[in-house]
């Protein structure tokens, strides 16, 4: 059961990248670091919806 989620930098705000992530594996918000290109450095990105 994958579902479609949006992955927001933590410290702009911008919203930088659409994945899916497998609910059962991850039912709480998902937090990963990833380049912002707004921020020009990796940040810590937040599932929203
Ligand atoms: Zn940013």
């Amino acid at each position: 059961m994958r579902v479609r989620i949006t992955l927001a930098c933590t410290e702009c705000k911008q919203r930088n990248y659409n994945t899916t992530k497998e609910k059962k594996n991850h039912p709480d918000r998902l937090e990963t670091k990833k380049y912002c290109k707004f921020c020009r450095t990796h940040t810590l990105h937040k599932e929203t919806k």
